[in-house]
């Protein structure tokens, strides 16, 4: 499928004006559409809820628009907790879905009455030690090991990965937190990343509810929600097809009805996790083409680098790239499109043809909603960007000033720049 921006070269132009590049900018009606899809497709199971992934994308501005669709927050971190709770979003509106997790970060999960999704087996006791309870709503996270495969294909290595209970602790888990009061308990999983199928989640869905079925029957646990957690991809790339949520809901259904509506499971309720899928696509990375540089290769330098988007340099990830206004151009120069870390992975492209750029050409890099601008780091002293709004009515609106060289050395003692550093 043709990869199209969700803004035009005329009002990029307008925004660039009043908000430098570079920025993340964010398409709000986009964001809207597509979580009254998702509700959409759910909507046949009465208790269904998407706790959006805090960790895709931290800005409360942003969250607030998914919160008028009655989504909640899922998060993983303390502050990405007091961040929920600024926009509203406590008690189970949390679902706290935490690894080798801090016991301040307990604390607080406990204070806020959020839901807590306990990683291993021994988090039963470091949890009842810490906050003095064990809370009457509580979730497991389940990993049953070896790898997920969808027919031949090898999704994911969840054999390989830190998350989760086995199948035995799982069960051991269900029957000590019942012993030590729990009432109602929920099962997480999340086994395989960014799965550009329809069939991820119904599959998952089948390994969740029948070992639900089981647990049920030898514990005696009531089970209040499964939570599918995250994993739902995007189409990064021109030839991929982009999952189809409708689809996806119904093989949900299906197999819903086939393995807990037989066994007097029908009243439990379906939690999803999503970050990418929810707002991975409404995101974009504007940055200006301010260097061309003719070597062993041709590149072209850009504004933004890779503490503004990791995913290239860290994974080797595709994200598409639109130079603005030469939509129509053939793709005939073939560029390494790079940042200024002093760091030879700081390229959001390599090799990639694309149109003639000129300097300061605006290039627009494709789905950096999710895992974006949150995977931001500061290396060489670069600054994270602003992030911006395109609203539904058009306008752009700032959600995030872009950093300052003030706010890199603000954890410093003593410090001020254009002096020499105080004597301690
Ligand atoms: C990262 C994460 C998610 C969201 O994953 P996406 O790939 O963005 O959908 C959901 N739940 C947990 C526990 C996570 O760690």
């Amino acid at each position: 499928m043709e990869k199209k921006t969700f803004v035009t070269k005329e009002q990029l132009e307008e925004i660039v004006k009043k908000y430098p590049t570079p920025f993340h900018l964010y398409d709000e009606k986009g964001i809207r559409d597509n979580i009254k899809a998702l509700k959409e497709a759910f909507s046949w199971n009465p208790g269904y809820k998407e706790y959006f992934a805090v960790k895709a994308n931290p800005n409360p501005f942003l969250i607030d628009i998914l919160r008028e669709y009655g989504c909640g927050c899922d998060c993983s971190s303390y502050t990405e907790l007091l961040l929920s709770e600024a926009i509203g979003a406590t008690g189970d509106d949390i679902m706290f879905s935490s690894n080798a997790t801090p016991a301040k970060e307990y604390e607080l999960a406990d204070k806020l009455g959020a839901v807590i999704n306990l990683d291993d087996i021994t988090h039963i006791e470091f949890l009842e030690k810490t906050i003095g309870h064990i809370p009457e709503v509580i979730s497991c996270r389940y990993n049953p090991g070896g790898l997920f495969k969808i027919s031949n294909d090898i999704m994911d290595n969840p054999g390989d990965a830190k998350y989760g209970m086995t199948t035995e602790q799982l069960f051991e888990a269900f029957k000590i937190l019942k012993a030590k009061g729990a009432k109602e308990f929920g099962i997480h999983a999340f086994l395989a990343s960014n799965t550009v199928t329809n069939e991820y989640y119904p599959m998952l869905a089948k390994v969740l509810f029948e070992v639900a079925v089981k647990l049920q029957k030898e514990t005696g646990a009531h089970i209040k929600f499964i939570n599918l957690s995250g994993g739902i991809g995007i189409p990064y790339k021109p030839d991929q097809e982009p999952n189809d949520i409708k689809v996806i809901g119904e093989g949900v259904r299906k197999v819903y009805e086939e393995v807990l509506v037989p066994a007097g499971m029908g009243d439990v309720a379906i939690y999803t996790e999503l970050g990418r899928f929810v707002t991975g696509p409404y995101g974009c990375l504007v940055t200006t083409a301010i260097h061309e540089k003719h070597t062993h290769k041709e590149y072209i330098g850009c504004d933004a680098c890779a503490v503004n988007l990791m995913r290239p340099a860290m994974y080797g990830a595709y994200h598409h790239i639109t130079v603005m206004g030469k939509e129509n151009e053939s793709c005939d120069y073939k560029y390494d499109v790079t940042g200024s870390l002093c760091e030879n992975n700081d390229k959001f492209a390599i090799d990639r043809m694309l149109p003639k750029i000129d300097i300061g050409d605006l290039l627009v890099i494709h789905d950096t909603g999710a895992h974006g601008y949150s995977m931001g780091y500061n290396y060489n002293g670069k600054l994270r960007s602003a992030e911006v709004l395109l609203c539904a009515d058009g306008n752009a609106k700032l959600i995030r000033r872009a950093e300052t060289p003030e706010d890199y050395f603000a954890t410093l003692d003593c410090f001020e720049i254009g002096k020499k550093l105080c004597e301690k």
